[in-house]
């Protein structure tokens, strides 16, 4: 019997967390960087993006990624900073 196995990757992930890495890494926005908030943020965020789904390999998957990331991180970085907005106004703790 053949069964599916998922091997598809929503690669806006990976550019989210990427994104959101650098926001914290610059300092610019003061927030709560605590796995719950972070992974609240990502998920806001996601959620208020397309996704963008691959079917390949990982490794293909990383160099699609590295192509895609210059025309998506302008929007991306506008999604998180409303998202962060939106955690900060109301933090699940
Ligand atoms: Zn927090």
């Amino acid at each position: 019997m053949r069964t599916y196995k998922k091997k598809i990757f929503n690669i806006m992930e990976e550019v989210v967390e990427d994104n959101l890495n650098s926001i914290i890494e610059s300092g610019k926005i003061d927030f709560c960087t605590c796995d719950k908030c972070l992974n609240d943020i990502a998920a806001i965020a996601l959620n208020s993006l397309r996704p963008k789904y691959v079917s390949t390999s990982e490794g293909a998957v990383i160099a699609r990624i590295e192509k895609l990331k210059d025309q998506l991180n302008v929007d991306i970085y506008e999604k998180l900073v409303l998202a962060i907005e939106t955690v900060k106004k109301n933090p699940h703790h």
